[in-house]
């Protein structure tokens, strides 16, 4: 006898009816539809909906023109829209659950029903984070496979905090004007207060990962509740050095964490371009910090957000942080170098009101405006020729006669033709409320000028953070970076240091390399600690 495999339709709806039974909530249906539009979608509608009160009462459906009150109450505006009509949520579906979204709609009816998001503990803990409200719309198709799984994220975040998440589910053959609207011509896609999250099916932790950054992510960094976190080596500071360091020293056997204040991937990630990286012609510097984080979390922990406090020498390193404490064998201090300020009136005040050390984020604020970038180096140029080519008018300003970025960046600008002011000082940013220009001196004269702008720009080069270093008493150069020798030892024994907090050439592959010989150092050392050879012989020991 042939085996028989699946359901009979008898099983199939006895299992639903059990499946309905026990589900502790009725949902109230209503389906809004101006007569003759869309009608095939509103007549797919009634049919499943029907189908599913052949097993249940616990699903009602009443049915409205979209002239009607309650239309109005539940924002039902396109022919035929479906609402939850739970007076705690916000869910509605512009279109009709037909093909594959009848799998989403039942899932839909089952996390709404029984109240359970089914969100893996880090993603219910993401979303437990969520503090401004987010509109998303998620773009689907029957035809497509892979939109369920983003329905049902969506739906999740939404029944997860009904207080903050409305959700439309859009069906693009039913709503063509508004797929347009959106540019959504493929599915699935997702937005959330109008900003693109994901582009095709996400993991949960990364949907609501993006849900809440309003931009898509490419890895999920989970919440660790850990007081303390024992480790053999901590990196202080997530960019190419301590990214790198961290993938070497969790190859090399140490068990490593990356702790990082700011931004993943430090200075370049509001780097527009970069075109000096081995293996890339062009990529975009976010681009560049999602792959190098992707990577190094094959690795190592990072924890973002945390801000070291204390470092703690001992028979192991106590370093705190806002969040937890750490206990380490070693400290890798990769910490970077944060952007010099000009130090001229009205830079603190109009900070964030036209006066921006990054183009790459505030950049698009300024198109079609007049702004100025200062400085003279490859972030000046870099960033510079990003400006002009989002459509800001941006006109470079220098202190001396000529740049010292590297020359193919020169020969952009001029190609470009993005005007140069040399020998030019800023003295002042002007404005009240925001920038409205500033007051330029021409070097060697007292005439000042005044040049009308919107945006003042400042690439002048960065600071480096040693302010860790220095709390633990290591010496620094003359320059100011910390002093550290061929093994990437600072003058305190067990702590090191990596990429631009050094000095030297500042560059995204030598920050890289740095961290990697700091790395493969700090597991010899701990093989066999220097500290303690010159213990027998000279002074040291940590
Ligand atoms: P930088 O090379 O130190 O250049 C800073 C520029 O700002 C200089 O032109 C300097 O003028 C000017 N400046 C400094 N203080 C000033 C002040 N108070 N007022 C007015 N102007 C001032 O800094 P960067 O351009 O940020 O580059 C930092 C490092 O990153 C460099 O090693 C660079 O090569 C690297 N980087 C590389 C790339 C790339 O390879 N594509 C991109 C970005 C950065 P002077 O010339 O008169 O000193």
């Amino acid at each position: 006898m042939a085996e028989r495999h699946g359901l009979t339709h008898q099983e199939a709806q006895e299992q639903l009816r059990r499946f309905f039974q026990a589900m502790p909530r009725e949902i109230p249906l209503l389906l809004f539809c101006d007569p003759g539009k869309n009608e095939p979608f509103a007549e797919g509608a009634r049919q499943l909906i029907r189908a599913i009160r052949e097993v249940t009462d616990k699903v009602s459906l009443r049915e409205y023109s979209l002239g009607h009150e309650l239309a109005k109450k539940w924002e039902a505006t396109a022919s035929p829209t479906l609402v939850f009509a739970d007076e705690s949520l916000q869910i509605r579906w512009l279109g009709a659950p037909v093909g594959h979204e009848v799998q989403s709609f039942m899932e839909a009816l089952a996390i709404i029903g029984f109240r359970e998001t089914g969100f893996s503990e880090p993603a219910a803990k993401t979303m437990a984070k969520l503090e401004e409200s987010r509109e998303i719309k998620v773009f689907v198709s029957p035809s497509c496979p892979y939109c369920p799984q983003v329905v049902v994220n969506a739906v999740r975040a939404a029944v997860a905090r009904p207080e903050l998440v409305s959700l439309q589910i859009i069906d693009i053959q039913a709503n063509p004007d508004l797929a347009d609207q959106y540019s959504a011509h493929s599915v699935p896609q997702a937005f959330a207060n109008d900003k693109l999250i994901g582009l095709g099916a996400q993991p949960e932790e990364l949907f609501i990962a993006s849900l809440l950054a309003l931009e898509p992510q490419q890895f999920f960094i989970p919440d660790s509740d850990a007081e303390e976190v024992a480790c053999d080596l901590i990196i202080v500071g997530a960019g190419p050095a301590g990214l790198t360091a961290g993938i070497y020293a969790t190859r090399s056997g140490l068990k490593t964490v990356v702790v990082e204040k700011g931004m993943l991937g430090g200075q370049i990630a509001t780097t527009p371009m970069v075109e000096n990286y081995p293996g890339f012609t062009q990529v975009g510097g976010k681009t560049l910090v999602d792959i190098l984080v992707s990577h190094a979390l094959e690795y190592v922990e990072i924890f973002p957000g945390e801000e070291v406090q204390t470092i703690e020498p001992g028979d192991l390193f106590t370093i705190t942080t806002n969040r937890r404490r750490y206990r380490a064998r070693a400290v890798l201090l990769a910490t970077g170098a944060s952007s010099r300020h000009l130090g001229v009136p009205g830079e603190e005040r109009l900070a964030g009101r036209g006066v921006s050390y990054c183009s790459t984020c505030d950049g698009p604020l300024f198109i079609g405006k007049k702004v100025i970038m200062v400085g003279g180096g490859d972030s000046a140029a870099t960033e510079a020729l990003h400006l002009h080519q989002i459509g800001a008018d941006v006109t470079l300003v220098h202190r001396r006669n000529r740049l010292r970025a590297q020359e193919r960046l020169v020969d952009a600008l001029k190609q470009a033709k993005i005007p140069m002011l040399f020998n030019t000082e800023v003295t002042e940013v002007l404005g009240e409320a925001r920038v409205e220009g500033v007051r330029l001196r021409k070097q060697g004269s007292d005439q000042l000028s005044t040049l009308p702008v919107e945006g003042v720009f400042i690439a002048i080069g960065y600071a480096p953070a040693v302010e860790l270093a220095v709390s633990l008493g290591a010496e620094l150069t003359p320059a100011g970076y910390i002093k550290r020798d061929q093994h990437h030892r600072t003058t305190i024994p067990g702590i090191y240091s990596a990429g631009d907090v050094e000095g030297g050439y500042k560059q995204i592959v030598t920050a890289a390399g740095q961290g990697a010989e700091a790395a493969l150092a700090i597991f010899e050392d701990l093989v066999n600690p220097y500290w303690v050879a010159k213990k027998g012989g000279q002074a040291g020991g940590k």
